[in-house]
């Protein structure tokens, strides 16, 4: 028997149009390229959706169509993340900091036929037009006048102008919540990037557990800070969650240093803000060069990376701020899990509860998490048996985008590539990792893309790139070489390869020459041996 309830599918529209008609006069705030702040209402978001969404209609996209952004945090990306969901195209939000031949393959592979940019990536743009020809329409969000600014505009087209040009009399269309919605590629694999394909049924359950208590506990009164940008798993779902709860959003654009993120915390009451450990590291040394404390900030979202013990003392001692750390993935919309105490744990003390607080946390009601061995066995949740932390749930990847052959899957568990303790009270703590890759400063190094181009130079035999640890970027890559016999090879010539192909924060900053490469019974590079190798060594940039 079925029960007698309203059909109402799940949909990104309906997140907005809950925020219009109750929450209407909430603010959003963004900083500007410019630098200057802008702020309107929901209201006003919803209005410039809906126009968004009629002039994609006249640029005659499909539903399904791929649109992309190649933008920062800032209001016309939020339009973007509505009007382009909302009326049932896909939203592919583009990782800037990609080197542009990067960027124009995951165009190409995306099928993207749009491309919304902001102003500051118009050079950008110009390096990717030939390479992408599958795009139809290059916007820039701007003025119409901003155009001129532009080298060279033909074929340009300002959002404003676009936008300007429709009524906003528009009605959400209602379809099937497996639709999807948004795509965001990840290069946290070996490879080419891969897609995860967001569904809007995915997106809007996401958002709910994300504003629950056990997830970040958001509620009309707040005003959230998504410093972990929009072209990265949906900024964590922030822009849909503060919709939904009716909150205040506040998006910080281009400027990321201490100082700009201080001031609008600050300015705009900011509760909640939410990015990498590498971002707070930058907020809290300027706070702390010029004394300044928070007098509005009651929490800060950490994850992306581990927060160190010294982060979160330094936001929860020195600043009063509750650090709720959290581990997810791209492929998990992102959220996994949250580092909450439980009841048991308010008799600890505060060391003890920061202890707790520290593991990357417990699952949010819709993931199932467990650990298993190299034979899939499942390992005991005592918090010492370590194993390859595996998830499943609603909003957990089942398949990438055009891939055929999903290896990730085990039995419908998604392979996270986490390696993890799970303990008595299910919180969950990262141990290592079994992928091969590096994470600097929150964003995915390609070890494959490395070891290749230093194989290029043709006295190299073979090629690891391996992650050590550094105290800003959490890690940094550097690449280990084994020279073919009586080559000539200096360090100064392999890095010499990198630029032009990779941008400079994926390239090595380091070589390392080795007389021997520990390899495995396959031939393959034993990388956990290299790491062990390694250990003592320090990078150039830090001294000895
Ligand atoms: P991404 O897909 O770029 O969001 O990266 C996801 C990966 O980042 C995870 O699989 C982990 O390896 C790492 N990660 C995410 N959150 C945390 C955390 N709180 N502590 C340690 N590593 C994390």
């Amino acid at each position: 028997m079925n029960g007698l309830m309203q059909d109402k599918p799940l949909l990104i529209s309906s997140l907005l149009t809950h925020a219009e008609r109750y929450s209407g006069q909430v603010e959003v705030v963004s900083r500007r390229i410019e630098g200057d702040l802008h702020r309107y209402t929901w209201a006003d978001v919803a209005q410039r959706s809906r126009q968004l969404a009629m002039a994609l209609d006249e640029l005659g996209l499909k539903p399904g169509s791929r649109v992309a952004s190649i933008a920062w945090n800032g209001y016309r990306h939020l339009e973007l993340y509505y009007g382009v969901s909302g009326s049932e195209r896909v939203l592919h939000t583009v990782n800037p900091r990609l080197h542009s031949s990067q960027i124009a393959w995951i165009l190409q592979h995306a099928e993207d036929e749009v491309v919304f940019f902001d102003e500051s990536f118009a050079t950008l743009v110009e390096s990717l037009k030939p390479l992408a020809p599958g795009v139809k329409h290059w916007v820039m969000l701007c003025e119409p006048d901003a155009l001129d600014n532009t080298a060279d505009s033909a074929g340009l087209l300002s959002y404003e102008a676009l936008i300007a040009a429709q009524s906003g009399d528009y009605v959400w269309p209602e379809f099937d919540e497996r639709t999807a919605s948004s795509m965001c590629y990840t290069s946290g694999t070996t490879g080419n990037p891969k897609a995860v394909l967001y569904s809007h049924r995915s997106t809007v359950l996401h958002t709910l557990v994300l504003t629950t208590p056990n997830g970040l506990g958001v509620g009309s009164q707040d005003a959230l800070l998504p410093v972990v940008p929009m072209f990265h798993v949906n900024a964590w779902g922030v822009p849909y969650c503060a919709a939904l709860a009716g909150a205040k959003l506040v998006l910080p654009g281009p400027a990321l240093d201490g100082a700009s993120v201080y001031d609008l915390i600050e300015r705009e009451g900011v509760t909640l803000a939410l990015g990498v450990p590498t971002v707070w590291q930058t907020l809290l040394d300027h706070m702390e060069r010029h004394q300044h404390t928070f007098s509005t900030l009651k929490k800060t979202s950490i994850g992306g990376s581990a927060c160190s013990p010294s982060m979160q003392q330094c936001f929860e001692d020195q600043h009063n701020v509750e650090v709720i750390h959290c581990w997810g993935m791209t492929e998990t919309s992102p959220l996994g899990t949250t580092s909450k105490l439980m009841t048991q744990h308010q008799e600890l003390s505060r060391e003890e509860q920061q202890r707790v607080r520290l593991k990357q946390g417990r699952p949010v009601f819709g993931i199932d998490m467990r650990i298993v061995d190299d034979q899939g066995i499942e390992q005991p949740w005592n918090g010492k048996a370590a194993g390859h932390l595996q998830v499943k749930g609603p909003w957990v990847i089942s398949a990438y985008y055009k891939d055929e052959i999903d290896n990730r899957l085990d039995d419908g568990w998604f392979a996270t590539g986490d390696v993890a303790t799970i303990d008595e009270h299910a919180y969950l703590q990262l141990t290592d990792r079994s992928k091969d890759v590096v994470k600097s400063g929150g964003e995915w190094l390609s070890t494959i893309d490395i070891e290749n181009i230093a194989l290029s130079h043709n006295g190299v035999a073979l090629a690891a790139a391996i992650g050590v640890p550094h105290p800003k970027w959490d890690e940094r890559p550097v690449v280990v070489v084994l020279k073919k016999p009586d080559a000539e090879v200096s360090a100064e010539e392999i890095l010499a390869l990198y630029p032009g192909r990779l941008a400079k924060w994926q390239s090595p900053d380091d070589v390392i020459f080795v007389d021997e490469m520990p390899l495995g019974a396959t031939g393959k590079v034993l990388k956990t041996q290299i790491r062990q190798q390694l250990q003592g060594y320090t990078l150039p940039d830090l001294g000895s």
